[in-house]
């Protein structure tokens, strides 16, 4: 098996980019949906439960905005033509993993390395870290 990852057809770029439209128009719509709570009287439950809606509803609002800004990312990188490149290592990422994942952006061997490389905790102890600088 060749260790390079294919080009992604035309076909399948427009697939993926399908989704990535779904995706957004998606999340730009539950972010118009909702609206705050407004506490019905001034009864200390109603307004705790209209806090709690609330705080609620923006995390969720939050979260939309965020994701609706890394599909906006990718939908620009149809244009630059970068869209389906690791940001890593340059390969190709995989049309399946795209296909599960629209919004990747490395391919899942730098991913997994970046998520070995977030779970590793160096040693402080001075000769370890002379080590390392050998290798580096
Ligand atoms: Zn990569």
């Amino acid at each position: 098996m060749s260790a390079l990852n294919r080009a992604l057809s035309a076909k399948q770029l427009e697939t993926l980019k399908n989704k990535l439209l779904d995706a957004l128009e998606e999340c730009s719509g539950n972010t118009e949906a909702i609206q705050l709570a407004e506490p019905e009287g001034t009864d200390e439950t109603e307004q705790s439960i209209a806090d709690y809606t609330n705080s609620h509803n923006l995390r969720f609002k939050n979260r939309n905005a965020i994701l609706a800004k890394k599909i906006k990312k990718s939908l620009k990188k149809f244009e630059l033509g970068e869209y389906g490149l690791c940001n890593e290592c340059g390969d190709w990422i995989r049309f399946e993993r795209l296909l599960a994942r629209p919004m990747a952006e490395e391919c899942i061997v730098c991913k997994e390395e970046s998520e070995r490389g977030e779970n590793r905790q160096l040693p402080s102890s001075p000769s370890f870290q002379a080590n390392i600088s050998m290798f580096n």
